[in-house]
């Protein structure tokens, strides 16, 4: 049992042991939060705070699928500190239709959703045709252009097409963020020259396949730089003590930060302070401390 009943509140379970309650030295925001996923279902009050306890007090939450931004846009509605992005994530973009861009575009015109997306290009798994991807990703660059949102990206080993596709639009979009990048430096470049963000996740801390982003992680200026847990996946694997169910929660993200900071050659509060900063710009975002 934990000596310290504040924590211990709202949850007389919490999954978190005590060596991973830590709490950023000023508030974070969570640009990746996947809070609809049904992991979250039993627990989310309890989640949303431990993430309050950790300082991080801001989460937009991740709409990949009509029925999650839909979700993730009526949680926004109930809880303070919480935005939501609607989108269709690759992995669906087949489903695309002109009835799905109508409702898209309806979500669009709700105060808590702050981005088009999830969207882009996953030829990772191509569970959706590349042609497929390519229609849906444009289709919703065209929905940004349309409504001046920022546009909230997934790439994975689709780097050269994507930046094909950004230069074709950049000029008519607002801004844009990479989420979760995990590409090669020279893809990272390409994004940056286009003057767009990067969404950084504990992937770095993967030592089977995240290693590489420790070599240039430093080459993102601090005012394109953003954090995101993309809880519940990507449980960084280099924590101090292990998690039952290994589910990764939006209270981690200071583990994340602490570890990016290691790589870039900053201090922890330094970095905390700028990502927070570029994402209540980046999302436009009102203050959410104090409420
Ligand atoms: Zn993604």
């Amino acid at each position: 049992m934990s000596d310290t009943p504040q924590h211990e509140a709202s949850n007389g379970e919490s999954p978190l042991p005590e060596a991973l309650r830590i709490t950023s030295p000023t508030p974070l925001v969570d640009i990746g939060a996947n809070l609809t996923h049904e992991s979250f279902e039993r627990d989310l009050e309890a989640t949303l705070a431990r993430a309050t306890n950790a300082n991080v007090t801001t989460l937009v939450i991740t709409g990949a699928d009509l029925e999650g931004a839909t979700r993730a846009a009526r949680l926004a509605t109930r809880f303070s500190g919480l935005h939501a992005t609607a989108g269709l994530h690759p992995h669906h973009a087949s489903d695309w239709s002109g009835e799905l861009e109508q409702s898209m575009r309806n979500l669009h015109q709700q105060d808590v959703v702050v981005a088009v997306g999830e969207c882009g290009l996953d030829f990772h798994r191509n569970f959706s045709t590349p042609a497929d991807q390519e229609h849906a990703l444009e289709a919703q660059l065209a929905l940004a252009a349309e409504t001046g949102l920022p546009v909230f990206l997934h790439e994975r080993d689709a780097g050269r097409r994507m930046l094909e596709i950004l230069h074709e639009w950049r000029g008519r979009i607002s801004d844009a963020v990479v989420h979760c990048f995990t590409g090669d430096k020279q893809t990272l470049h390409g994004y940056l020259d286009l003057d767009l963000h990067i969404g950084q996740t504990g992937w770095l801390s993967d030592e089977r396949r995240g290693h590489h982003l420790r070599e240039f992680v430093a080459d993102i200026p601090g005012e394109r730089l953003m954090v995101e847990t993309d809880c519940p996946y990507l449980l960084p694997r280099n924590l101090p003590a292990k998690i039952k169910g290994r589910r990764h929660e939006p209270a981690l993200l200071p583990w994340i930060v602490r570890e990016l900071a290691h790589w870039r050659g900053e201090s922890e509060a330094e970095l905390a302070q700028q990502t927070t900063l570029t994402a209540r710009r980046f999302f436009r975002l009102e203050e959410d401390a104090g409420k």
